[in-house]
């Protein structure tokens, strides 16, 4: 029911509605794992197929189902399955796509969780993986001359906030016969739109920007309707990968405010970094939105914004970084992202730990690196507070 000129804030409250004969004004929970079925003849007809009823919680849910089709219809996607993570997405897509002997290239800069399915999961199934430098594009067509199953990147890229030309992997993932995979998490949906650009199969943690509010897991796979439908969740209503109820519902509150809420937070982002940009203590910064980043132009092209997420580089590397960390009062100290709160994340001793130093070297990853999640507080607050993060970098002896 979406009226195709209705702008992102509408649709975000008006798409795919699911009211029942209560007029609700809210999205209906339904906290419900099984439904009921009129007759033993009915039952039957919706196990074979013949008749569209719900049946159990982990194959469909009414307000699962809704959140599915607002997110599909803001996304532009032809069909979306929700699941309990954002690991569970990503696991998910690549697990049901891929057979022992075929082949899955990634980014090299991926979230930690993604990094181990591709180097660590998928080789265990026999399947070949390699791993390409993101803007490495004579990688990119070298790994893709040889058929290939799934490309998986991340775009802008955890943590260093690499930006990838989307449309240029897109055209050689499928002259390599490969499906891309874009985890779309650090943009968030309002922020880029990978199936525009070429980009088959788009994978959220609604944990992030989507819920925003620090609440509750969720994730979602959103592509073409014949790949959802014959590949996708035949394995994930098999194998238990179900989005809960309770969750969908909190998301679909989520979805409703996403749209003001990432435009202010991606407002107070560029605020942020324009004004900590050369500040003693210091030393580097990344920031998609300003003319500075490596791939500016790029992310100019096919971004909306400059999004909610900072890297910075300190000064006197690990020491500097945790004297930062451990001087701010505003920003709190965690490892999530895309939240209403500001949070700071010291990526080589939490979130990417478990990889190699060599590899964190490789991705840019320094002792002194601090990831910025930019959330809705006033952008003076966050600056004074970062300002004092700074120097105490500084002053780390
Ligand atoms: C958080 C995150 C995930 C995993 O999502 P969960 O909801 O924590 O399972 C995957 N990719 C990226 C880029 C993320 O930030």
């Amino acid at each position: 029911m979406t009226q195709s000129n209705w702008k992102t804030a509408t649709r975000l409250l008006h798409d795919a509605p699911n009211r029942t004969e209560y007029g609700e004004t809210s999205d209906a929970l339904f906290l419900t794992s099984g439904f009921l079925y009129e007759s033993a003849e009915q039952a039957e007809a919706t196990f074979k197929g013949e008749i569209e009823h719900f049946q159990y919680s982990r194959f469909g849910n009414p307000t699962v189902d809704t959140f599915q089709e607002r997110l599909a219809l803001l996304e532009g996607a032809e069909a979306c399955v929700a699941t309990a993570t954002g690991m569970g997405a990503v696991s998910s897509a690549l697990l049901s796509h891929v057979n022992a002997g075929q082949r899955v290239v990634a980014s090299r800069a991926l979230f930690g969780s993604c990094y181990w399915i591709v180097t660590s999961l998928l080789p265990r199934f026999g399947i070949e993986t390699e791993l390409v430098d993101g803007n490495d594009y004579e990688g990119w067509e070298r790994a893709l001359s040889r058929p290939t199953a799934a490309v998986l990147i991340e775009s802008p890229s955890n943590p260093m906030l690499d930006v990838l030309d989307i449309k240029r992997i897109a055209e050689l993932s499928h002259k390599a016969g490969a499906l891309l995979m874009v985890d779309n998490v650090f943009a968030s949906p309002t922020g880029q739109s990978p199936l525009k650009l070429g980009a088959d199969v788009v994978l959220y943690s609604c944990t992030k920007h989507i819920d925003g509010q620090g609440r509750v897991l969720g994730g979602a796979v959103l592509g073409p309707r014949k790949w959802i439908e014959e590949t996708l969740q035949p394995f994930t209503r098999n194998t238990g990968n179900a989005l809960s109820p309770f969750n969908a519902w909190v998301l679909l509150k989520g979805l409703e405010t996403l749209k003001l809420r990432t435009d202010a937070m991606a407002k107070n982002a560029a605020e942020v970094a324009d004004a900590l940009s050369g500040i003693p203590g210091i030393k580097a910064l990344r920031y998609p939105g300003r003319a500075d980043h490596p791939q500016f132009e790029l992310a100019r092209l096919q971004m909306n914004n400059g999004g909610s997420m900072i890297a910075l580089e300190v000064e006197n590397g690990r020491k500097g970084a945790f004297a930062c960390l451990n001087a701010l009062k505003v920003i709190s100290i965690s490892n999530n992202l895309g939240d209403a709160r500001s949070i700071a994340t010291h990526p080589a001793t939490t979130t990417h730990m478990k990889i190699s130093e060599e590899e964190r070297a490789r991705l840019g990853i320094t002792a002194g690196a601090i990831r910025l999640s930019i959330g809705l507080e006033d952008a003076s607050d966050l600056i004074e507070d970062l300002k004092r993060g700074a120097a105490a970098a500084h002053a780390v002896q």
